[in-house]
């Protein structure tokens, strides 16, 4: 029987091509996938209530709805009341001879299959009124159906009783004996459900209770992979290092440092040599500091002294951008010295590619900047003794991993803006030292941050007029680089034609988005940063580490679109220099969270605290997702999860104790599974 992950699930009955490309958007390729697509709710039809029972349910825990048993007793006409608007109404009675009159608007296909005399289950939420009990819109079925109905997250073309309609086929083709990546021994020890119960009660809980233990189970295993994994990813890091440098050239590079460092730099920077000087193990150590708190210098220095103590660095940057600018940086701060330093990125021409490797493995640059383009198999180094890589949160853990083992047991360096919580960083990092920047540079004034609609933006033109006519420079961001039909986001693209129309139209400005060449990139870059551009319209591409300091303007289009410490690193593309500065959030939205939410951004500046509310925000959940950092995403695991994480802990010493490999038969689902987590390949042995 072939695994389910191998069967695409437009193979499912009902799934033509629209359903399949809904499901694709999904990330659901294969049935296998449509079985790891977890429901993000339930509605609870397994235990029906009379009427007055739902009402004071409902009632008293913020009109939540709740499934209720009732029989029909009259259908009355449909009342036409406006052109697109028909009231269909019937009456039901329950068991305790309580009456409900049952609303519906424009649902002629519920309303037509009631019958009198039927009963049947309502969910939906019971009020009282001076007409009695009411109930408006609740979805009906038929009594066949009181069991625990999974709820789906939804997309176009795609509604979450289509989803379930395909789970349950998914589900059917279960094979008798599933087989289950977890240990019997560790199921018996942890009381954890097997794998076949878990998935069909995690989709068609039988009752709270099995639900309750298939979450448990899947949580569980999730953790117990992650763990896994990056221990075999980490695998040796406490190895002898053959890199131990000799000396400290931190006072020398302070001289060719064009300001004075800070004490939270210089404390980092003594911290990393110490790592590298004294320790007989490699230095792996992590630096966290907000935006602008000056990280590259930290690099550089590190660089510095690497280097002059014979060793080769690598640093790598999330995107081609940040790469190119870091290369400039480093050009310019070791022009006078005998360090060379070289840039490699997927763009970059096949020649000029070649060229580079050829000197990168024989030794003749010292230190190669660039994107995920050195992890290529391609690239190899001569005696690379030092790995750094900048906002680390957006490399997968296999990339870091992969980069590091072009060395002999390298240094490591990781630079990160975001914040990340303490059970976090234990997971992702293990053993990772931590440097905080917590001080900026001198000199940076506070950036004024207002929320405001589209009505106001004429003025706000007028004042971007007035800071460019002083001399600065700006960044406006729109959600999207193509206009699309489907929503109103403002475009890239469009917004250069929408300046036409305003004050701002005579100014040099162009557009920069990710679609674009890697050429076309780098010139925008460098004519804004050489000042000959005054605007730059930008999708997110900027969001990471852009440095330049005369630009005191960003205006965020859509801000209700992005994340709060998306925001924030946005923001921190001005505020870079000693000029006053300036973030500008439209948003349109009315929504009371949404501005809440907009609203924490105007508040503060700091980005530890706004890490904290993206986390209260968001939950936990979405905080812990892949994006943020690096990890694979989980699909339903998350951090509140406090038992699972401290019990997966536990079963992971005890595995890799006695089988560090994952070699024994016993742990060969855990290996399968450890090499999916991090390969995102999807093929597996699991659910065959
Ligand atoms: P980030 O931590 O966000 O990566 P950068 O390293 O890009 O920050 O530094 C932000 C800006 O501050 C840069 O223009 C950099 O030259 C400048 N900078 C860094 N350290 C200092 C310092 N000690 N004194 C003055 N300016 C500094
Ligand atoms: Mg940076």
């Amino acid at each position: 029987m072939p695994s389910l992950f191998k069967i695409p699930v437009s193979q499912l009955w009902g799934i033509g091509k629209i359903k399949e490309n809904a499901f694709n958007r999904l990330g659901i390729y294969t049935v296998g996938d449509l079985l790891e697509f977890y429901p993000k709710n339930y509605e609870d039809w397994s235990d029906p209530l009379c009427i007055s029972d739902a009402h004071i349910f409902s009632s008293s825990h913020h009109n939540i709805p709740c499934c209720v048993q009732a029989t029909i007793k009259r259908i009355y006409e449909p009342r036409i009341v406006r052109n697109n608007m028909t009231i269909y109404k019937v009456e039901a009675k329950d068991e305790y001879n309580n009456y409900m009159t049952v609303t519906f608007f424009n649902q002629y296909y519920t309303y037509q299959k009631l019958i009198q005399g039927e009963e049947y289950l309502f969910y939906g939420v019971v009020k009282d009124s001076d007409y009695g009990y009411q109930m408006s819109s609740p979805s009906v079925l038929d009594l066949s159906n009181m069991c625990i109905h999974p709820v789906y997250p939804q997309t176009a073309n795609l509604t979450t009783k289509q989803i379930e309609f395909a789970v349950k086929q998914a589900i059917n083709m279960l094979p008798e004996k599933v087989n289950d990546p977890l240990p019997t021994e560790i199921l018996q020890k942890y009381n954890l459900c097997d794998l076949a119960y878990a998935v069909k009660n995690i989709h068609f809980p039988q009752n709270q209770q099995a639900l309750s233990l298939a979450k448990e189970r899947l949580i569980f295993e999730e953790l117990l992979i992650l763990q896994l994994g990056m221990a075999r990813l980490k695998g040796g890091r406490h190895e002898e290092t053959a890199h131990k440098i000799n000396k400290d050239f931190t006072k020398e590079f302070f001289k060719i440092l064009p300001f004075k460092p800070t004490n939270a730099q210089k404390r980092a920077i003594s911290e990393c040599i110490s790592d590298m000087k004294e320790n007989d193990y490699p230095m792996n150590r992590l630096v966290q500091g907000d935006v602008g708190s000056g990280k590259t210098a930290v690099a550089a220095a590190v660089c510095y002294s690497a280097v002059k103590n014979s060793l080769q660095c690598a640093f790598m940057a999330p995107t081609e951008i940040l790469a190119e600018q870091h290369y400039r940086t480093f050009t310019e701060l070791f022009r006078d010295t005998d360090i060379t330093v070289g840039l490699l990125t997927g763009s970059m021409r096949a020649s000029q590619k070649k060229k580079i490797q050829e000197q990168i493995k024989n030794g003749e640059i010292n230190i190669t900047i660039g994107t995920h383009a050195l992890i290529s198999d391609k690239v190899e180094f001569d005696s690379l003794g030092l790995v750094i890589t900048d906002e680390q949160h957006r490399f997968g853990v296999a990339q870091r991993a992969k980069l590091i083992a072009k060395g002999n047991e390298p240094h490591i360096l990781v630079m990160s803006a975001t914040p990340i919580p303490r059970t976090l960083a234990l997971m992702i990092f293990g053993d990772l030292d931590l440097s905080v920047l917590d001080e900026m540079p001198p000199g940076r004034q506070k950036i004024d941050t207002i929320l405001i609609n589209s009505s106001m933006k004429q003025k706000t033109y007028n004042f971007i007029k007035k800071e460019l006519d002083k001399g600065r420079q700006c960044y406006i961001v729109c959600p999207l680089v193509t206009q699309n039909t489907e929503n109103n986001l403002i475009s890239a693209e469009e917004y250069s034609d929408i300046l036409d129309r305003t004050v701002l139209k005579n100014y040099r400005r162009a557009v920069l988005h990710g679609k674009m060449k890697a050429s076309e990139k780098e010139k925008i870059m460098r004519d804004f940063s050489s000042g000959n551009i005054d605007i730059i319209i930008a999708t997110t591409v900027i969001e990471v580490g852009i440095d330049v300091p005369n630009s005191t303007i960003i205006m965020i289009e859509n801000s209700e679109r992005f994340g709060l410490s998306q925001l924030h690193q946005l923001r921190g593309r001005v505020g870079r220099g000693k000029h006053k500065s300036y973030c500008i959030l439209v948003s349109d939205i009315q929504k009371e969270s949404t501005l809440e939410r907009l609203n924490v951004m105007c508040k503060t500046n700091d980005g530890f605290k706004i890490a904290d509310e993206d986390l209260k925000l968001r939950g936990p959940g979405d905080f812990f997702g892949a994006r943020q950092h690096g990890l694979p995403e989980l699909k339903i695991a998350n951090l509140s999860n406090v038992s699972s994480v401290e019990n997966s802990k536990q079963a992971v010493q005890t595995i890799l104790e006695s089988d560090p490999a994952l070699s024994m038969k016993e742990h060969r689902g855990l290996y399968v599974e450890t090499q999916r987590l991090f390969s995102a390949v999807g093929t597996t042995e699991r659910l065959q």
